[in-house]
């Protein structure tokens, strides 16, 4: 029997040309559709070997061939709905952009630009010039440039102000981001010698003043962007440090990891850029896809001198920014130049969206979602702690709302996939045997979106 369903696969070419035959596929190129037929009559192959039942029909095939192809065909990066109430999702791409900001990346992809062409003087110019002044205005800084990322940011600060010296860091400070970048190993790829100092929990100005060695070329901090120590802890201020690297010659480095522009309010105490760089730190360098809220980016801003061998650097050709990034980067800060950063920045607006209005929101989600209580699933508004996330203000809740569904004739783990695996992802988070829709990080048109993927999805059930 086996033999017999397998002698029945047909050939790769004749499947191809049977699907060839409908419509979706007229233009399809050749090639494309003989390399699904191939994977198609192989996987078919694979099943009847290991037990399969199933039938060997060729038209069912050059059907599944289509959707294959459909599969294909779709993008593999795509929109999603961030109904996790998680604001900075590093896997959903962090920052979403306002309007002014992508419609600057749009611009710049559909056509030339002066990426690198100075139009004044009419000859090559620089791509850092123009967001460099924007970042001196915003920040008070005497010098900015931009990199790839944060990473990138202080990999090249490190390389080019520290390699072969030595670098002190407080031992409550030896961060790991994620994706395995840990400070004490892009140190060691920058080649500087890291000095650890105090303890986890306290460390003391005496002992980085201990730590300093003719060797010695800077003193650098790094925030703890995603823990929190709390208890018997401490750590110098930022001024005192600043005093004592300058009374060496040292300079005074921060990796500020997320970095605001403005403060968050709330129960959020983080110090903003230019508080850092007042209090005296000499270079900081921060993301521009966390509370910034652009593209992704590293920048790095404080004193002309100690940007100067940055941007000598041979590294920084390998770590530069692309003009997609930096178009975004500029309609984000025009926002914040121009006093608009809270209305039309969308991380700033979901991070600092009034409870009442949350729960307003999550009222009427739930409201027109009433068809699924018809069908006998519980929907119910409800408050929601929202987070920051990406790294972000950890241990801050952000009081919110959502809506919580107990469906009926499904699980709430078949309900999370179904909805996961849609056209347009809508992700949400399970919570006790529920499946919860946090209204907080929902863009225009995501409700509609929620909607529509509910009624497809209950539909099923
Ligand atoms: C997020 C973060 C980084 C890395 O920034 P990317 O922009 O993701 O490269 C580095 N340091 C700290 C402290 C961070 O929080």
């Amino acid at each position: 029997m086996e033999q017999e369903r397998l002698r029945a696969i047909p050939a790769v070419e004749s499947l191809a040309a049977l699907a060839a035959g409908q419509e979706e596929l007229q233009g399809c190129p050749r090639e494309l559709l003989v390399a699904a037929a191939r994977e198609e009559t192989s996987q078919l192959r694979q099943r009847l070997l290991a037990g399969s039942q199933e039938e060997v029909s060729p038209p069912q095939l050059a059907l599944r061939l289509l959707e294959r192809l459909r599969r294909w065909r779709r993008p593999g990066l795509r929109r999603v709905v961030n109904a996790t109430g998680i604001v900075l999702h590093t896997n959903l791409g962090r920052a979403p952009l306002g309007e002014r900001a992508a419609a600057a990346v749009a611009a710049v992809a559909r056509g030339y630009a002066n990426l690198e062409y100075d139009l004044e003087e009419g000859r090559r110019g620089s791509r850092y010039s123009h967001v460099q002044q924007r970042l001196c205005r915003l920040l008070g800084a005497e010098d900015a440039l931009v990199v790839n990322n944060n990473a990138a940011a202080v990999l090249l600060a490190l390389t080019a102000l520290a390699a072969g010296r030595e670098v002190v860091v407080s031992r409550g400070e030896l961060v790991e981001v994620g994706g395995s970048f840990r400070i004490p190993d892009v140190m060691a790829q920058s080649g500087a010698q890291l000095v650890e100092v105090g303890a986890t929990n306290k460390t003391h100005l005496r002992d980085y003043t201990r730590a300093i060695s003719p060797a010695t070329a800077l003193l650098f901090k790094a925030h703890t962007s995603n823990y929190r120590l709390v208890g018997f802890v401490s750590q110098p201020p930022v001024e005192e440090l600043a005093v004592l690297a300058h009374e060496r010659g040292l300079w005074l480095l921060e990796d500020l990891g997320s970095g605001t522009l403005l403060p968050l309010g709330g129960a959020c105490h983080e110090p903003t850029v230019r508080q850092r760089l007042e209090a005296g730190v000499d270079l900081v360098c921060f993301s521009g896809d966390k509370l910034l809220g652009g593209g992704q980016a590293g920048i790095l801003a404080g004193r002309k001198a100690c940007l100067a061998p940055l941007k000598q650097h041979p590294l920084l050709r390998a770590l530069r920014v692309d003009k997609f990034s930096l178009a975004a980067l500029e309609g984000t800060l025009e926002a914040y130049e121009w006093g608009e950063a809270d209305d039309e920045v969308p991380v700033r607006r979901m991070l600092l969206r009034p409870e009442t209005q949350l729960g307003r929101e999550a009222r009427e989600l739930a409201a027109r979602l009433g068809f699924l209580q018809a069908a006998g699933w519980l929907v119910e508004a409800v408050p929601l702690a929202g987070q920051a996330g990406g790294g972000s203000l950890p241990g801050v809740d952000l009081p919110g709302w959502g809506v919580a569904l107990t469906p009926r004739g499904l699980s709430c783990a078949r309900l999370e996939r179904l909805l996961r695996l849609r056209e347009v992802p809508v992700l949400a988070r399970i919570q006790e045997e529920r499946l919860l829709l946090d209204v907080r990080c929902l863009l225009a048109g995501d409700a509609e979106e929620v909607v529509r993927a509910l009624g497809a999805v209950g539909g099923e059930a």
